[in-house]
């Protein structure tokens, strides 16, 4: 980064975030228009309502409000009794009622709070200010491909989308925790089933207000928003960026300005875009064609009991009552699937196999799913046959190795390990007098080894060890080659 970060070590960051989410609803916001339709020809999922047209009127989607208060609910908010929709007006090309519908003075939920874990040092939480419902805009084309266009194309497909806005409060102190906060938050999301969070398709976007302060001072400095934000890494960079040049002007004795900023990807620093508007700019009104909305205690109750054990819960309990790694209990549980497909695994294992049902999962399972680009649900090994492989390694039958080869196997050929361990002849020599014979080669071969073991020095069993592998092609079983090694060295 560039020279003004180098002196802004007196300075901190405070940072909020608002992060829009496309609930996971067939249909839109306001009327039954496609809402499913990314990648559709421009102007095909539209109808009067969500173009604007006279004497069409707005009716609400209960499947939308029903996930975003399952939203709320998941990230520990209060439900508001009754929730009002405002009109927030002005014009763009891609807003053609010229207002867009969205909560203002009342939102239907308020406070909550949203734990995440940081690389180093223990989790923090930031605190949610509240959520709201709205509906999404449509969008602008400049280019086709790499063409640009010398006139702007409008397509109103995503009018009408349904979202909710989810506002922090400046809990946020640096890129890191914005982007731990937004990790956080979107595991919570789609495990809650409240929207799939597909960056790709702009399904979770995020504008970042950002303010520094001297270190020590508790007002609040005067705040930026930041916008064009593409990815959680561009909001890192951006914030990062915004301390050491808020943090610049301030050193140099200037004023900051409260405006809106445009993130350069390319150039990795923010643009001016303009002085922020104030709410009242908007003339919000409550829309007179839409009744307020009340959560009915009986429907939130039936709601809150439907919710899966979410992401947080999970990892506590994998790290505690199975005695996961903290770093393991975090993978696992990050996606819901494969928090799943775990315990599918591991159920009715003694400890020690749901350990090495977790280092399969993390390495071979995870790898391959990695490098074939599949989702879990897509995985073609079964959790039963994952369970099978740690108890085959667990009782001797596969070294680490071997159950590696027989993963890979059941993998492209969708055998069972017992069918392959059978049929590739894939497991551990046990049998006694062959397992004697390398060992006695390998102790014949290794006198240095041999002198070491017999002075004490335990480690040097190791190269033993490793030299009846080399003659076994690693299938001798390495309990019993260590309990020979003994006897053999014992006399
Ligand atoms: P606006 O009315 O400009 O949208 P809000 O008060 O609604 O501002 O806050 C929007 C977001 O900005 C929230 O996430 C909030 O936490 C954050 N925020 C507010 N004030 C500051 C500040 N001084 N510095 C950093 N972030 C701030
Ligand atoms: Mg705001
Ligand atoms: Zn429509």
């Amino acid at each position: 980064m560039g020279a003004v970060d180098m002196n802004s070590a007196d300075f901190e960051m405070v940072a909020g975030l608002e992060v829009h989410c496309q609930l996971a609803t067939k249909t839109k916001l306001f009327c039954s228009c496609d809402a499913q339709s990314f990648g559709a020809q421009a102007n095909t999922a539209v109808c009067p309502v969500c173009t604007g047209q006279p004497g069409a009127l707005p009716v609400l989607n209960r499947a939308a409000v029903e996930l975003g208060f399952k939203a709320a609910l998941a990230l520990g908010c209060r439900l508001e009794g009754s929730s009002v929709f405002a009109r927030k007006n002005y014009f763009y090309p891609d807003l053609p009622k010229a207002y867009q519908i969205s909560q203002y003075e009342q939102p239907f939920a308020t406070g909550g709070g949203l734990t995440f874990g940081l690389k180093d040092g223990p989790a923090k939480r930031a605190r949610i200010r509240r959520i709201h419902l709205e509906e999404d805009a449509g969008k602008l084309l400049h280019a086709i491909g790499s063409r640009e266009l010398d006139h702007t194309l409008v397509d109103l497909n995503r009018c009408g989308l349904p979202l909710v806005e989810i506002v922090s409060e400046p809990d946020l102190s640096s890129g890191e925790e914005a982007h731990a906060y937004l990790v956080a938050l979107k595991e919570v999301l789609i495990y809650a089933g409240v929207s799939s969070c597909d960056m790709e398709k702009g399904e979770l976007r995020c504008d970042a207000n950002v303010s520094v302060r001297r270190k020590g001072e508790t007002a609040l400095g005067t705040k930026v928003e930041v916008k064009n934000l593409n990815s959680f890494k561009a909001v890192k960079e951006a914030l990062d960026h915004e301390l050491g040049r808020q943090a610049a002007v301030l050193r140099e004795g200037g004023r900051l300005l409260q405006e809106s900023r445009l993130w350069d990807h390319e150039a990795r620093r923010t643009e001016a875009m303009r002085a922020k508007e104030e709410a009242h700019d908007y003339r919000y009104f409550p829309d007179p064609d839409l009744p307020a909305l009340v959560a009915e205690p009986g429907w939130v109750e039936s709601l809150r009991a439907g919710l899966p054990e979410l992401p947080a819960a999970r990892r506590e309990r994998y790290a505690g009552a199975l005695g996961l790694s903290d770093y393991d209990a975090g993978v696992l549980a990050s996606q819901r699937a494969l928090g799943d497909y775990f315990e599918d695994a591991a159920r009715g294992l003694a400890p020690a196999a749901v350990k090495t049902v977790v280092n399969l999962i993390t390495t071979e399972l995870l790898g391959r799913l990695n490098s074939e680009g599949l989702p879990v649900e897509r995985c073609p090994v079964p959790a039963a046959a994952i369970a099978r492989l740690a108890i085959l390694i667990q009782n001797g039958t596969l070294s680490t190795r071997l159950a590696k080869e027989a993963f890979a196997r059941t993998w492209e050929s969708g055998k069972g390990p017992d069918e392959l361990v059978a049929e590739l002849a894939l497991g551990q020599i046990s049998d006694e007098g062959q397992l004697r014979d390398w060992v006695r080669s390998a102790l014949g071969a290794n006198p240095k080894a041999v002198e070491d073991l017999k002075a004490g020095k335990d480690r040097a069993i190791g190269r033993i060890v490793g030299a009846v592998m080399k003659l076994s092609k690693g299938k001798a079983n390495p309990a019993l080659v260590n309990r020979l090694i003994k006897e053999e060295t014992k006399a």
